[in-house]
């Protein structure tokens, strides 16, 4: 399945769940995620049965990589199920899927042995700070950083790797700590990843301002820990990977806002309710649930989703100034990252 710019759909993202117990301000800020905000009902969200249908049909068109997110994953009920019934899955030419989790971590050291024996390949974790003060400012809900640590321990020796965490960087708030969470993680085997905010849903308040540039956290880091560029694993990884010069390991980041990397982006995204969305910024979504319960067939289903594909322009952040405007102006919401699925 290749998209106008020749783009194939190789991954797949799906958001199991909208609600999250943080309220992380960059993603589901307490003032919009209060105790009113209408979550999903369960008859909306789509069932294991569903997702697993929507995962075979794109793995039978080329989707080898499945990363189950939300909201906060790890808060749907029996989740280890669905991994089991994703991991049953496999390529046309026989080999298994990858699948991954991103997670904030603060279940994980409890359902890690489950997920991993139910064929979990690996989690990305989430973790903005080392320190309990920043890091419980910024999920609002304050949230301890020792027991994600833990949980990051637990999925290691349980062999969910390799482990990467995911900082996301906010002006003002933790890029204090840049450096601190580069020398916590050197030479231990997780790969820290360090995320620029992004202007993602209609609810975090995003300004350009807010954003710390990867190429300043690079130069941070090589001041005081020498680092060396790393050649890309495969054409598509977002990540661009840097590794210390002594050997200490590697850390990666994602720079979306300053180089995009739409060029190359070859995921789809599909929402908790199942609305399959070609770009993260994306105001509408395909309702393939509706196609589902309205008993369409596979090939139906294979059919529409290929057709999408086939349509696919998107490329937001190449053009973001141009389409801030543009959206602004429209009057559009774009959708929430817990909802699509980060
Ligand atoms: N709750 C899980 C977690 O936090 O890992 C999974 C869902 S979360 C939406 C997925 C990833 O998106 C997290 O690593 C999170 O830090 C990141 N994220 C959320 N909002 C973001 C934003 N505005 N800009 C950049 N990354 C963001
Ligand atoms: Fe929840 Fe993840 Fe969003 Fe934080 S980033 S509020 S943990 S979904
Ligand atoms: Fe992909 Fe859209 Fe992000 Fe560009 S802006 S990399 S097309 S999700």
């Amino acid at each position: 399945m290749i998209d106008q710019f020749q783009r194939p759909l190789h991954d797949l993202r799906i958001s199991v769940t909208d609600r999250c117990n943080f309220r992380c301000v960059y993603c589901m800020p307490k003032e919009v995620f209060g105790k009113d905000f209408a979550f999903m009902e369960r008859d909306e969200l789509l069932s294991f049965e569903e997702i697993t249908r929507l995962a075979r049909i794109s793995v039978a068109h080329g989707v080898e990589k499945i990363r189950l997110t939300g909201g906060e994953p790890l808060l749907r009920k029996g989740i280890e199920e669905l991994v089991a019934m994703l991991a049953a899955l496999h390529t046309p030419d026989g080999r298994p899927i990858d699948i991954a989790m991103t997670t904030n971590g603060s279940v994980l050291a409890l359902k890690a042995q489950a997920l991993k024996d139910a064929g979990l390949k690996r989690v990305t974790v989430s973790l903005d700070s080392l320190d309990d003060a920043t890091f419980q400012a910024m999920n609002d809900v304050k949230f301890p950083v020792a027991k994600v640590l833990t949980s990051l321990d637990v999925a290691h020796s349980v062999g969910l790797g390799p482990i990467k965490i995911n900082m996301v960087l906010k002006r003002g708030q933790n890029d204090k700590d840049v450096v601190a969470m580069a020398r916590h993680f050197k030479g231990t085997p997780y790969i820290l990843r360090f995320i620029e905010y992004m202007d993602v849903g209609s609810s975090n308040g995003w300004e350009m301002a807010d954003v710390v540039p990867s190429n300043e956290v690079v130069a941070r880091i090589n001041a005081e820990l020498p680092l060396v560029e790393v050649t890309p694993n495969y054409n598509g990884e977002t990540s661009r990977r840097w590794r210390y010069r002594d050997g200490g390991g590697e850390i990666g980041v994602i720079s979306s806002v300053t180089q995009s990397f739409c060029h190359s982006c070859s995921r789809a995204r599909v929402s908790t309710d199942g609305k399959l969305f070609t770009c993260l910024f994306a105001t509408e979504g395909h309702d393939l649930r509706a196609l589902m319960r309205g008993g369409c067939t596979d090939e139906q289903l294979a059919a529409v989703m290929k057709q999408i594909w086939r349509e696919r322009t998107d490329r937001y952040s190449e053009l973001r100034s141009a389409e801030t405007g543009r959206l602004r102006a429209s009057g559009k919401k774009r959708i929430e990252m817990s909802y699509i699925g980060g």
